[in-house]
């Protein structure tokens, strides 16, 4: 059903040159979409993950190089999808994070995770939300994190920035909320919260970890998990592709303003 339904729709993942994002695009790429990539990547992680979104099925693919902390660079990228007709699906994806207490956070680390893991998202969903109005379909799934619901210890920009990314997220969805039908699948506007997944993003974590056991990676692996979710698994990049792909249908027309938790139960505790 999703192949037809989906298959002459636009999606731009925003950070998709790698981890969740990556695994997002190729999973809606298996539909037949034309999918925008988007990310801050050498020319070889471009290549690749141009090859492996083609390889998944795109109907068209194509790089976009904005770099998210620059406005004018989201509207001109925002402006280029028009190639295929505008953004019919939205994934805000692309996110930093810095572990640092609040006293040792500096105003650079600040201004950088608010402008990427939140006010880029405020941008591209200004820019993209009216188009998919006027068509009566658009999906804008936005990836929040477990730290969009709860806090831990020293990431206080990266939490900020989630938590608003949530709050981002509803108000839209309230907004358009009364747009399309049941057929033409509506607007909705969703966050995904995943806890511990496997990518870049997590790595110095891990070591950090694995440095306190010898270098052990997997030792590292286990701690991080024990510390917070509860079924001691991490979650794959392409788990989180099948979820958005799901939201993406039109059957998931009352899906919104909703957060939905990717995280072993770190957020039932
Ligand atoms: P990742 O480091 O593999 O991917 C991050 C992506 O963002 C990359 O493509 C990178 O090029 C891009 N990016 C960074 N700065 C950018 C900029 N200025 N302009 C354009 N692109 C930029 O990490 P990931 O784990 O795949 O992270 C993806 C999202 O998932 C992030 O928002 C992150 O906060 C969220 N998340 C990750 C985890 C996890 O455990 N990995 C958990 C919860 C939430």
């Amino acid at each position: 059903m999703e192949k037809q339904s989906l298959k002459n729709k636009t999606a731009l993942v925003t950070g998709s040159t790698s981890g969740i994002g990556l695994g997002i695009a190729k999973r809606l790429a298996s539909t037949g979409m034309h999918i925008g990539l988007n990310g801050l990547a050498t020319a070889e992680e471009r290549e690749a993950a141009l090859v492996a979104v083609k390889e998944a099925g795109a109907g068209d693919v194509r790089f976009f190089g904005a770099d998210l902390r620059e406005v004018g660079q989201i509207e001109a990228m925002i402006d280029e999808v028009e190639c295929w007709g505008g953004v019919d699906v939205l994934v805000n994806n692309a996110g930093v994070q810095f572990t640092t207490s609040l006293a040792d956070a500096t105003t650079e680390v600040w201004d950088a995770v608010i402008a990427i893991n939140l006010s880029a998202a405020f941008h591209t969903m200004r820019l993209a939300l009216p188009k998919m109005a006027k068509n009566g379909y658009g999906r804008v799934i936005n990836i929040a994190s477990v730290h969009g619901l709860v806090a831990s210890k020293n990431k206080a920009p990266y939490v900020a920035s989630k938590f608003a990314l949530t709050g981002l997220s509803k108000v839209a969805a309230l907004e358009y909320a009364e747009i399309g039908t049941r057929e033409t699948g509506g607007v909705t506007i969703n966050a995904i919260c995943p806890g511990w997944t496997e990518t870049a993003l997590i790595e110095p974590q891990i070591q950090a970890r694995a440095a306190e056991r010898g270098g052990d990676r997997q030792a590292g692996v286990a701690t991080l998990l024990a510390e917070k979710q509860p079924s001691l698994r991490t979650s794959l990049p392409e788990e989180l592709g099948e979820l958005a792909l799901w939201l993406c249908s039109p059957v998931a027309h009352n899906i919104t303003g909703t957060t939905i938790p990717v995280d072993g139960g770190w957020t039932a505790q």
